[in-house]
């Protein structure tokens, strides 16, 4: 009787774990896929619709297209 009670604690332990592993596969939201690119004056990545775009390249500001473009 003693080791119906732990079985039946183990197999509930099992299912336990069981529910909250499917309750935590969520499904994830789908991001579409980004475009980085690295910033020409310090190399900071930023997303490619953020940048700026000068005549040698992208930038991760104005500050730093003006820095590298003078
Ligand atoms: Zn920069």
């Amino acid at each position: 009787m003693k080791y119906l009670v732990l079985l039946l604690m183990v197999v509930g332990g099992i299912w336990w774990i069981r529910q909250q592993r499917q309750s935590s596969q969520t499904p994830q939201k789908k991001t579409s896929p980004q475009v980085v690119v690295a910033c020409a004056h310090c190399g900071t990545h930023v997303p490619e619709n953020e940048a700026i775009r000068g005549t040698q390249g992208v930038y991760c500001s104005e500050a730093h297209r003006q820095n590298h473009e003078g």
